[in-house]
């Protein structure tokens, strides 16, 4: 059973994620959505409401779920049985620290392996800071937003 790992901080999910996770659900036959607390970041939603607005998003996927992890990431593929990672790749800008960040676990542990996934043209300048800056001038979220969480993204903003 080939498991991948897709981990990232999805504060909160965006129609970008979302993309990537139906994609690999479709190449593996299972994803766990890892929301991995990051001690440098201050988040906008809490890790609990974060993975409870994943799994709204997702019902519609059966081989994929979702965990909440402050430990190393290889440690959590190793955890859930995941050898390969999944990471998004936006625009050249994101290749650098990707390319980092793949390395460094390539040399911590050479069994688990990154894929990167490029990301649909329309979702390719779409981050969850966009949305973040968006959101806070009332702006349309339709497009950038999953529908299942449009309202509880908005609401925050109120
Ligand atoms: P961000 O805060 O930049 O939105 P995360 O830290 O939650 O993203 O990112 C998790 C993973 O999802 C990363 O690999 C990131 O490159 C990828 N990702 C984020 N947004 C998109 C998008 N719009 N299209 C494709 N991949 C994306």
């Amino acid at each position: 059973m080939k498991i991948a790992l897709y981990p990232g901080s999805f504060d909160p999910i965006t129609m970008g994620h979302l993309d990537i996770i139906e994609r690999s659900a479709k190449i593996f036959d299972k994803v766990v959505i890892a929301i991995l607390v990051n001690p440098r970041k201050e988040p906008m939603f809490s890790s609990e409401k974060r993975k409870e607005m994943i799994e709204k998003c997702i019902v519609h996927l059966n081989n994929v779920e979702v965990v909440v992890s402050s430990e190393l990431t290889i440690n959590v593929a190793k955890k859930y049985g995941a050898d390969i990672l999944i990471r998004g790749i936006r625009a050249v800008a994101d290749y650098e620290y990707e390319l980092q960040q793949a390395t460094t676990n390539m040399a911590l542990d050479s069994s688990i392996e990154t894929l990167f996934m490029v990301s649909r043209p329309e979702y390719s300048f779409l981050s969850s800071s966009v949305v973040k800056e968006l959101g806070r001038y009332h702006c349309d979220l339709t497009k950038i937003l999953p529908g299942a969480i449009i309202d509880e993204v908005e609401n925050k903003f109120r």
